[in-house]
C-alpha cells in the first residue's frame, strides 16, 4: 500500500501563466490545509469542490499566494488517492515557494517524474499501455501524434487487447470442458473449434501489429534528409517548412554529435529533419556525401527530397545523385517552377515513376500541398485521415503481441499434428497472459481456476 503524500508543479514553470501544483497521498488535503487559509475549511470540504485563499507561511505567518484549491477525494481523483491542486497566479518564485512550504513540515514529499501517473496504475485506475499513454502524451510533439496517444490513454488498445483475451478465456474453458467430459459431442469440435478461435486472434494481433510501423512513424517522426546541388532551394524548403511550424519546432540533439535535427509536420505528418546544420551551411552536396556524416544520415533516412533547379540545365552531379537515389524512397522536388522552365526534364521522368516528381516553387510556396499528398501515399497508403486511430508503436506492446501471436501459432500448429488438447490449452493459456501482460494485468492461477470453476458450475 501506497503510504507517503507527493507532491509536484504538474504545469510547465514560466513566468505569468497559471501554475499547479498536485499533491497525493493520505496526507494531501490535510498538509495542504497547514499553510491555507481560506473562509473554507478544506479538511471537511466535500469532494470535487474549488476554494478561494491565500498560502501563508505557518511560521512567519506571511502571505505567499493568493490561489484557489480544489479537492478531489480519492478514489474520484486521478491517482485514486486524495488529490489536492493548487492552481496559483505563477511566477517561478512564487510557485517554488508554495511547493517549498507544503515540502518543509515532511510529510510530503516532492513526486519522481511520471509518479502521479504510476501511482493510478497501482492503484488500478488505469491500466499499462493507458499510463504509457500519458508518457506519450507529455512528448509527443506532433498533433497527429498527440492524438494516437490520446486514443491510447482512452484505452483503445486495452480495449482491443481485453476483447482478445475475453475470446481466450472463452476458448479456455471451452478445452476445459472438453477434458472434464471427454465422452461429450464437444470432443470432435473442439479441435476444429481451436484453430477458428486462434486464427481469428492471430488475424486480429496482426491487424494491431500492422499499425505498428505507422505508429512509430507517428511517434518518431519520418527520418527525412533534404539534398540537391547548391542554390537548388534546399535551405529555403528547410526554412518553409519550419516557418509553418514554429510554435513546435524543437531542436532535438541528434544521434551523431554533429547532425542536428529539426522536428516539424507538414499536414499533420511529422518529418524529422536530418542534417538541417549541413543544409544551412550550404556546403557543395556531392562534397558533404563524402563526409561521414551526410553519408550515414542519408542512409538512416526514411524519406528523401531531392531538390533540383528546373531553371537550370541537368548538371553531372543531379546525375550522379539521380543514380545514387533510384531506388530509395525518394520524391525529387522540380523547384522554381515560377522561373522558365530551362530542364529536359524527362531524364528524371525516366528514373522515377510520375507519382515520386514533385513540381513546386518553395519561394511562392506552391506545391507543398502537394508534396504532403505525396508523402501520405508513401507512408500512409494515402488513408491516414481516416485510419483507425489505434496505433502500436511502443516497442513493449510489439513485443508482447508477436509472443502472443507465436503461442497461437503453436497452439494452432499442435492442434494439427494431434497432440492432445490438454497440452494444446498450455499455448492459450500462455497468449491469454502475454496479452495480460501487455495491459498489466497481474496473472494469477486463481483467477484463472475461479473462471473456470465459475463456468463449470454455471453449466
Ligand atoms: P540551397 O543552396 O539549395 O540551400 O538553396 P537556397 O535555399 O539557399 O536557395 C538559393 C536561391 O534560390 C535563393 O536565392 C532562393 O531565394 C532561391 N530560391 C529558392 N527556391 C526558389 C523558388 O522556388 N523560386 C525562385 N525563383 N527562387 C528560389
Ligand atoms: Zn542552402
Amino acid at each position: 500500500m501506497i503510504q507517503d503524500t507527493i507532491a509536484a508543479i504538474s504545469t510547465a514553470v514560466g513566468e505569468g501563466g497559471i501554475a499547479v501544483i498536485r499533491v497525493s497521498g493520505p496526507e494531501a488535503i490535510a498538509e495542504s490545509a497547514k499553510c491555507f487559509r481560506s473562509k473554507s475549511n478544506i479538511v471537511t470540504a466535500d469532494s470535487h469542490t474549488v476554494h478561494y485563499g491565500h498560502i501563508v507561511d505557518p511560521i512567519s505567518g506571511e502571505v505567499v499566494e493568493e490561489i484557489l484549491l480544489t479537492i478531489m477525494r480519492g478514489p474520484r481523483s486521478f491517482t485514486s488517492e486524495d488529490v489536492v491542486e493548487l492552481s496559483t497566479h505563477g511566477g517561478v518564485v512564487a510557485v517554488k515557494r508554495v511547493l517549498e512550504l507544503l515540502l518543509r513540515s515532511g510529510d510530503v514529499r516532492i513526486a519522481e517524474p511520471g509518479e502521479f501517473t504510476k501511482r493510478a496504475f497501482l492503484n488500478g485506475r488505469i491500466d499499462l499501455t493507458q499510463a504509457e499513454a500519458v508518457i506519450d502524451l507529455i512528448r509527443s510533439k506532433s498533433d497527429r501524434a498527440f492524438s494516437v496517444a490520446m486514443k491510447q490513454a482512452e484505452g483503445m488498445l486495452s480495449k482491443k487487447v481485453k476483447a482478445l483475451r475475453h475470446n481466450l478465456i472463452e476458448l479456455l474453458a471451452h478445452i476445459e470442458v472438453n477434458i472434464d467430459y471427454p465422452e461429450h459431442d464437444v470432443a470432435s469440435m473442439t479441435s476444429d473449434y481451436i484453430r477458428e478461435r486462434c486464427g481469428e486472434a492471430c488475424a486480429e494481433i496482426d491487424r494491431l501489429l500492422k499499425t505498428a510501423s505507422e505508429g512509430k512513424i507517428l511517434r518518431e517522426g519520418i527520418m527525412t534528409a533534404i539534398v540537391g546541388r547548391p542554390n537548388v532551394g534546399k535551405s529555403s524548403l528547410l526554412n518553409a517548412l519550419v516557418q509553418e511550424n514554429k510554435a513546435i519546432v524543437t531542436d532535438i540533439p541528434g544521434t551523431t554529435r554533429d547532425v542536428i535535427e529539426e522536428y516539424v509536420t507538414l499536414g499533420g505528418i511529422p518529418l524529422r529533419l536530418l542534417d538541417t546544420a549541413g543544409i544551412r551551411e550550404t556546403a557543395d552536396v556531392v562534397e558533404r556525401i563524402g563526409v561521414e556524416r551526410s553519408r550515414s544520415a542519408l542512409e538512416e533516412a526514411d524519406l528523401i527530397l531531392f531538390v533540383l533547379n528546373v531553371n537550370e540545365e541537368l548538371h553531372p552531379d543531379d546525375r550522379l545523385l539521380m543514380e545514387q537515389f533510384r531506388n530509395r524512397p525518394v520524391v525529387v522536388l522540380l523547384n522554381k517552377t515560377d522561373l522558365p522552365v530551362v530542364m529536359n526534364t524527362s531524364e528524371v521522368e525516366a528514373i522515377f515513376s510520375p507519382e515520386q516528381i514533385v513540381r513546386l516553387s518553395v519561394l511562392h510556396e506552391q506545391g507543398l500541398e502537394t508534396l504532403e499528398d505525396v508523402i501520405k501515399r508513401m507512408f500512409f497508403g494515402g488513408e491516414l485521415e481516416s485510419a483507425d486511430l489505434t496505433y502500436v508503436s511502443n516497442v513493449r506492446h510489439i513485443t508482447l503481441l508477436g509472443h502472443a501471436r507465436q503461442s497461437l501459432v503453436d497452439a494452432m500448429e499442435a492442434t494439427d499434428i494431434g497432440i492432445p488438447i490438454d497440452i494444446v490449452q498450455i499455448d492459450v493459456r500462455t497468449a491469454w497472459e502475454q496479452l495480460g501482460e501487455l495491459i498489466g494485468d497481474s496473472v494469477s492461477d486463481s483467477l484463472i481456476d475461479q473462471i473456470f470453476s465459475q463456468f463449470c458450475l454455471g453449466k
